[in-house]
């Protein structure tokens, strides 16, 4: 995670994923079901012209379901097979294999009218880092064949793994780099930690996600903290550092301390299910 980005490294994904690409059938692509728009990049739509394409909202256990399915039908309304899953539980693994099989139905038909019997679907797994590329693959195969988090070192290669006599996945997901050019997509992926902490401005994020919580989603905070959610963002913020002891030397209020508190309760899922992203109202 927390993959830093320079113009090299993003020709270098784009070359590597156009070789590999042509390599398969489907593409499963990774979003993160918090902020679906955020955690893609459209380049994979030219990329991937003319394959099969499946998208899942993973993390959909973080997301708040009723904008999960929004999503989905958002998704779904162009042109996309859409699964919602948690790689960590494995809830929805068993939808993937319809979902694979009604994607490449297409390729099946055409397999079968030139005569070809038993070729196997082949697929990979693409996603901006962080998204749960590892754990997915991790997760749905079964088996500990891919590794999670970033390990150096780790054998490179073209590997297939066989998940079933009909599915084919490549076991190295491709890598997709952020849109960070859009300080809108900056800030998302921020808010849910796939950018490194430590250039970020916690405390100043954590009024914006202060903002947005009472505005999306009323009472979270005060049910989390035991705070009212009145006043200023700043006031929210000292509520929470006071209801969580957070003080320096000399009783004085330590903010950063509470911001901190605050992105490892969101990210984890502690103060609730919480989209920060929703369908475009032109598009519902
Ligand atoms: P990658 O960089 O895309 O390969 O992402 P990883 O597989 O390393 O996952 C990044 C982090 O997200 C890890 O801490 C995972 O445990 C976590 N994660 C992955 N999938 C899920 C999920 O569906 N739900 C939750 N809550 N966490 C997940």
């Amino acid at each position: 995670m927390n993959v830093q980005w320079y113009p090299g490294h993003m020709t270098k994904a784009k070359r590597q994923m156009q070789e590999d690409i042509k390599l398969i059938d489907l593409i499963i692509e990774l979003v993160d079901s918090r902020v679906p728009l955020a955690s893609r990049n459209p380049d994979i739509d030219e990329l991937g012209r003319n394959k099969a394409r499946l998208i899942l909202l993973n993390k959909s256990d973080l997301g708040d379901e009723r904008q999960n399915e929004a999503w989905k039908a958002y998704f779904q309304a162009k042109g996309f097979y859409v699964v919602k899953v948690d790689s960590r539980s494995g809830a929805g693994m068993k939808a993937i294999q319809a979902a694979i099989q009604e994607a490449c139905k297409e390729k099946t038909e055409r397999d079968r009218r030139r005569g070809i019997k038993n070729r196997p679907i082949r697929a990979m797994v693409v996603g901006i880092p962080n998204v749960g590329k590892s754990t997915f693959i991790n997760t749905f195969a079964g088996r500990a064949c891919a590794k999670t988090g970033n390990k150096p070192g780790v054998t490179k290669g073209k590997q297939w793994i066989r998940l079933n006599k009909n599915v084919e996945l490549l076991d190295t997901p491709g890598i997709l780099w952020p849109k960070f050019e859009d300080e809108e997509v900056g800030m998302r992926l921020a808010y849910i930690g796939s950018i490194k902490d430590d250039i970020l401005n916690l405390e100043e994020l954590s009024l914006t996600l202060i903002d947005f919580l009472r505005e999306k989603y009323a009472g979270a905070l005060e049910k989390r903290y035991q705070i009212a959610e009145e006043g200023t963002a700043v006031q929210v913020l000292e509520a929470i550092a006071r209801s969580r002891g957070c003080l320096k030397k000399g009783e004085e209020l330590d903010y950063a301390k509470a911001s901190l508190i605050l992105f490892d309760d969101f990210r984890s899922g502690k103060i609730g299910r919480i989209t920060l992203e929703w369908v475009p109202q032109e598009e519902k």
